[in-house]
């Protein structure tokens, strides 16, 4: 059966849009219109639309196309905004960004998150609120708050299963939705880090994604989606063995990858911050080297274990892999000399996203609703 005109429209539009927007680099109409399939009339009709709409403009550059000059197109970052709000068990970080997942503001508030959930969260809605004000974020422009939580969330999003790091199970989410005046989503930490990697990336590679923030986690997304698994528990990296009757784990076992690499384990053993403990690092204070290559090799066998499973790239994120970067190819050699099936660890790899990516990830996914519905 024939679609109507005005269905094939708002396909065209959206057809255009998405195009677009996943295009790096010049894009002249013709260019556009050749890469959509549709003919220029067509293509003319749904920019003026777009236009309109303020999500298209031209992109100021114009280049030459054998005849006359040709502008380029783009789609426009800043025409709508979304937050994203990752819940820890002492603050509440929060990220504005463009359509773009560009960071536009960033702040950190202390907030007892425990306490709060188990009572009465709705402080939260006055955190954002000064949020918005504080950095002149537009509520006509705000699409929605997402919200990231380091714990298990139920398939219908509105209940904290369990989350052994904040010492909560079976909370009730429903006050926490009520507090904000805007559409909400909520989701675990590492999911929603995944997700935010894989949008950067821009890759549909398998990958395995290892949280490393006080609570470790993570996510697999198999060539760009994620996948859940039965009861959307997949990626709880941070619960896999790696020293059997080993240290004691949040989640009241022993030997889990989190109670080893976890930056908490920093704090609890020296009584100091990351900056601080990998500058004594650097100075060769022999306790805190004793301790990262503790770290170092049984991430590897985190690592190492995803890998044999999964057979797909493995990246480090979260605050403490910031700190990464020059013990890597350390991390690598312990990877290497545990791992029969590869010939280079190039597999590991740290994360394309190196600040705040548990609430970017938050902020994506009403980003990527937008995207879809326009
Ligand atoms: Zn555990």
């Amino acid at each position: 059966m024939k679609k109507p005109a005005a269905d094939q429209q708002i396909a065209s539009k959206s057809n255009v849009y998405r195009t677009l927007y996943d295009v790096r680099g010049f894009c002249s109409k013709q260019e556009l219109a050749k890469k959509c399939g549709i003919s220029m009339p067509t293509l003319y009709q749904n920019l003026n639309d777009l236009m309109e709409q303020g999500l298209v403009c031209y992109s100021g550059e114009e280049r030459s196309t054998g005849g006359r000059k040709a502008q380029g197109l783009g789609t426009v970052s800043d025409a709508r905004v979304s937050v994203g709000l990752s819940m820890t068990e002492k603050s509440v970080r929060m990220v504005a960004a463009d359509l773009r997942l560009q960071e536009l503001a960033y702040q950190t508030v202390p907030f007892d998150t425990c306490t709060k959930l188990r009572g009465d969260p709705s402080e939260i809605g006055e955190i954002l609120e000064r949020f918005l004000n504080e950095f002149d974020i537009s509520r006509k422009k705000l699409l929605g708050v997402g919200i990231t939580i380091p714990g298990i969330i139920s398939p219908d999003h509105t209940r904290l299963l369990l989350a052994p790091t904040l010492g909560l199970e079976n909370i009730p989410l429903n006050k926490l939705i009520h507090s904000i005046p805007y559409p909400t989503y909520i989701d675990n930490d590492g999911t929603s880090s995944g997700h935010a990697e894989g949008f950067v990336r821009r890759s549909f590679r398998n990958m395995a994604y290892l949280s490393l923030e006080n609570g470790v986690g993570g996510a697999v997304l198999t060539e760009g989606r994620l996948y859940e698994g039965n009861s959307g528990r997949s990626g709880e990296f941070g619960h896999i063995c790696v020293e059997p009757g080993g240290l004691r784990c949040s989640c009241g076992r022993n030997g889990c990858l989190e109670a080893y690499c976890s930056p908490l384990r920093i704090e609890k053993t020296f009584g100091v911050d990351l900056e601080t403990f990998f500058q004594g690092v650097e100075n060769h204070n022999p306790e805190y080297e004793a301790l990262l290559s503790d770290i170092l090799r049984h991430l590897a066998i985190g690592v190492n274990n995803m890998h044999t499973v999964l057979d797909s790239d493995v990246v480090l994120g979260g605050f403490f892999s910031e700190y990464l970067q020059p013990y890597l190819p350390l991390l690598r050699q312990y990877v290497m000399a545990g791992n029969p099936l590869s010939s280079d660890a190039g597999f590991l790899q740290l994360s394309a996203v190196p600040h705040h990516i548990t609430a970017l990830g938050a902020a994506l996914y009403f980003i990527r609703d937008f995207i879809f519905s326009v």
